[in-house]
């Protein structure tokens, strides 16, 4: 007899993912992955923070460590600190709950705004990071809207069209909206449009839950990075942020992450997170310790926090550098276009406006590995392949 899964559909690949195995079978010697979403060093290769080794190794010979549960909504210091570092103060109407990664979080998210506030409709940037619609439609939501954001023909925000879009938000809707380092187009709002942005979502009275997986990231400075974050608490938004530190601290598979809720007062911030910790109960029971504690203790140490500063510091330098050269490289050899958006974008990415036909080529004839949308990741570039890869890039450009 047939197998009961027998009429199951094979999904689709998960574009990512799918790029990095095809890479890593690729035996072409000029092969260079620009699709990954984590940091790359100088070489090209992982890297695991200095202070992480540092803390890590002292957690290793800590006899007073152990494997108990945390508790359901996770570590204390670890939730606190986390807060902290984003919103740069304590208060007793701020609360956490620990979740893995910033797709917990956001998980948790959908999950409590479907089931509390009865909301149905979520508006996503156009385009967004690849999980934001998955996570919202699997949770319940049927509705979920695109508003407009990159601006194609300019590289850069399309705010009035974003704006309108808010506008049209049907009530009971929630929005994310990307804190900094806009995955994938590294456009972010200025102050003046956050205002504006701000101002909309009070209007329609849209539920706000802000996507903030790169602070450190795009200035290289955490606080000028969390301005976004800020201005909205301060404007007195009850608002979720979903906290991930899967990049500032290079913990990708710790699945680190914190659910900040902000809301009017201590009594409906403790409502808000018991009911977070039924969610997490039956959906993860609790969650892991090991990257929580990493970045429990560096928070809360104040020398190993400003060596957490500086390991920030160089990612961010690197980013930059390698946006620089570039654009200058591209320049140089007179590639078609204009190309100084790659050096206004903010974060780990780049959209650089190649089309999916030209994206086609850099991975087919040219190894270069990256997403259909033409986003790059720019510490897939180094030293050793940068030249290479504005090569590629200036004979799609000239070819197509
Ligand atoms: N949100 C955005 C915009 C991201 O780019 C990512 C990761 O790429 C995440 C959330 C989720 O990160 P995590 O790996 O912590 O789940």
């Amino acid at each position: 007899s047939s197998s009961i899964f027998a009429d199951i559909q094979i999904a689709k690949p998960i574009e990512v993912f799918a790029l990095i195995a095809d890479y890593n079978k690729d035996e072409f010697k000029e092969k260079v992955n620009l699709s990954v979403g984590a940091y790359r060093d100088t070489d090209g290769k992982p890297w695991v923070l200095p202070i992480v080794r540092r803390v890590e190794a002292q957690m290793a010979s800590d006899p007073t460590l152990n494997h108990e549960y945390l508790p359901v909504a996770g570590l204390v210091d670890f939730r606190k600190a986390a807060i902290k570092l984003l919103l740069g103060e304590e208060d007793s109407r701020y609360g956490g709950v620990q979740a893995p990664g910033g797709t917990g979080t956001l998980r948790l998210a959908a999950a409590f705004t479907k089931k509390f506030f009865g909301c149905d409709t979520v508006f996503v940037s156009k385009p967004t990071w690849g999980n934001h619609k998955g996570i919202f439609s699997d949770a319940g939501f049927s509705n979920i809207v695109e508003y407009r954001y990159w601006n194609a023909e300019e590289k850069g925000l399309d705010y009035d069209g974003m704006l309108e879009d808010l506008r049209n938000a049907p009530p009971k809707s929630v929005v994310i909206l990307h804190a900094v380092a806009h995955n994938p187009t590294g456009v972010d709002p200025t102050q003046d449009q956050w205002e504006g942005i701000a101002k909309v979502c009070r209007e329609q009275d849209i539920f706000v839950v802000m996507d903030c997986a790169y602070q450190g990231f795009a200035s290289g400075n955490l606080d000028t990075d969390a301005w976004s974050c800020r201005y909205f608490k301060d404007q007195g938004f009850e608002f979720f942020i979903c906290q991930s530190f899967s990049k500032n601290f290079g913990l990708y598979n710790e699945r680190v992450g914190n659910l900040c809720v902000v809301a009017k007062d201590c009594d409906a911030k403790m409502k808000t997170l018991s009911q977070l910790e039924l969610i997490v109960r039956t959906a993860w029971s609790n969650p892991p310790n090991h990257g929580a504690r990493i970045v429990a203790t560096v928070l809360n140490s104040p020398q190993a926090y400003e060596q957490w500063k500086n390991d920030i510091h160089t990612m961010s330098q690197r980013i930059l550098l390698m946006r620089q050269q570039l654009l200058s490289k591209l320049k140089a050899i007179g590639c078609p276009g204009t190309w100084d958006h790659i050096t206004k974008q903010k974060g780990m990415f780049s959209y650089t406006g190649l089309n999916a036909q030209q994206s086609d080529m850099l991975l087919k004839k040219y190894h270069i590995y990256i997403m259909k949308s033409g986003r790059i990741n720019m510490c897939g570039l180094t030293p050793a392949n940068i030249d290479y890869v504005a090569e590629a890039i200036n004979a799609v450009v000239t070819e197509s």
